[in-house]
């Protein structure tokens, strides 16, 4: 028997440490050595000459309820290169937090390719915190309120938030915020609707980016006053990673999280994809982009997420009814090598930082995840630097009627992977079953 099953050799092994020629053994679950030449017989021996070696991608903010389930979502993701995917729990209003979190978590037992974590989403604050507690001891530690959304009920106003943010701190977890002003941005929504304009045209002014900054710094003042932790998910606008910028200078604990659709799309796409490009918030403008860009760099922003939530929509259906949201969970890593790394924006360091290291930390799950040390979960992708790739939608695994980047030509594409040392993909094939993920509690460091 041979002294380790795999055995991947003569890679470029990226940590965020630095970038290192390595080989790399995989023992069961976990790495057994990362060194500069290991010479011990492997079942398998990889060449992964002229190739990167990562910590698997962890996707932290995704949500399996729209046209991809959890398996599906999870199968998407994995042939991006995605290894772990933290998912919202929706808690719709009326439903209980914790039967919703044993729905997700019994789900992705039976069906996940991907090892998966929760977030609970409070839709309905004021009748479901009491339950946070109890969703901690369950191994959920983050929870997400609407800030926004009023019209659909679905808005946590600032009482039940500062209240919520209580008992979270409480409990030792963490806030998270979709942060819009809801009902300033209602406002205009009526304002624009009654004079007959077009939603389309109007769309972006009825959620401009100052509305955003506002309720972030709310969100972070009152996550302060609590003691709480929080997170900000799908930063768009540079005046919203300017508020973030200055609560972390003032040793506030707030976490920021951008996507691939707002570091490489900008808001002309609404005008010519119409409801395709309705996202919340929404698609901005150039400076917002190359803010968010060097939020990234200087490390203000700490993760890159997707926010994948394919809905069934075209692009000839009424804008203003159309669902909010986008697939992007399998282009994420090639769109974000392609506009960092190959754009000189991030070092290839500070990419796997910010799309596995950092959010394993911030959810507890480092270092078994984000992680190449030895002893860590054996997770990790094998990505080719110079494999050309175009985007299409024919040739993703979403259920999504459309990608936002269909056409795209991207240099650099995740070739294989690897979970808890099975194989996971390999040119483009995954190779486990649905159920191989494993649930994965998390937790937050006070
Ligand atoms: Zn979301």
């Amino acid at each position: 028997m041979s002294q380790f099953d795999f055995l991947i050799r003569n890679g470029f092994v990226v940590t965020a440490q630095g970038i290192n020629k390595a080989d790399v053994s995989i023992a069961g679950e976990k790495i057994s050595e990362v060194s500069r030449e290991i010479t011990a017989d492997a079942d398998e021996v990889i060449d992964a000459s002229g190739k990167y070696v990562l910590p698997g991608i962890i996707d932290p903010h995704t949500h399996p309820v729209y046209l991809d389930d959890l398996k599906g979502l999870s199968r998407t993701a994995a042939h991006g290169g995605i290894t772990t995917v933290i998912h919202y729990a929706y808690a719709k209003p009326g439903n209980e937090l914790l039967e919703v979190i044993d729905n997700y978590k019994e789900d992705g037992e039976a069906r996940s390719y991907l090892d998966f974590g929760l977030h609970g989403g409070l839709f309905d604050a004021e009748n479901q915190a009491e339950d946070v507690p109890k969703a901690v001891e369950m191994g959920v530690n983050s929870f997400k309120m609407f800030m926004t959304y009023a019209k659909l009920g679905w808005m946590t106003d600032d009482y039940q938030l500062m209240r919520t943010m209580d008992i979270i701190a409480e409990a030792g977890g963490m806030g998270m915020v979709h942060a819009e002003n809801g009902l300033a941005t209602d406002y205009l929504q009526d304002k624009y609707n009654d004079k007959g304009l077009d939603p389309v045209e109007t769309f972006l002014s009825t959620r401009p980016a100052r509305l955003e900054a506002e309720a972030i710094n709310r969100a972070i003042s009152m996550a302060k006053v609590a003691g709480c932790p929080i997170y900000i998910p799908h930063l768009s606008a540079k005046a919203g990673v300017e508020v973030v910028e200055q609560a972390k200078r003032d040793g506030y604990p707030v976490f920021g999280e951008t996507c691939p659709q707002y570091l490489t799309l900008t808001s002309d796409r609404v005008l010519s994809d119409g409801p395709l490009a309705k996202i919340g918030p929404p698609l901005r403008e150039q400076k917002d982009q190359d803010g968010l860009w060097e939020g990234l760099r200087s490390g203000t922003i700490e993760t890159i997420a997707s926010d994948h939530a394919p809905k069934p929509k075209k692009s000839g259906d009424d804008f203003f009814d159309a669902p909010f949201g986008s697939p992007q969970v399998e282009t994420m890593l090639a769109l974000a090598y392609d506009g960092g790394v190959n754009r000189g924006k991030l070092t290839l360091p500070q990419l796997v930082e910010r799309m596995s290291t950092n959010a394993a930390k911030i959810f507890g799950l480092y270092p078994e995840k984000g992680s190449l040390k030895e002893g860590s979960d054996a997770d990790l992708v094998i990505f080719d630097p110079e494999m050309v790739h175009t985007i299409e939608n024919e040739t993703q695994h979403s259920n999504a009627y459309y990608t936002l980047y269909e056409g795209k030509e991207c240099l650099g594409k995740p070739v294989s992977t690897f979970q808890r040392g099975k194989r996971l993909l390999d040119e483009g094939e995954l190779h486990v079953e649905p159920g191989n993920g494993k649930f994965l509690e998390t937790e937050i460091d006070h």
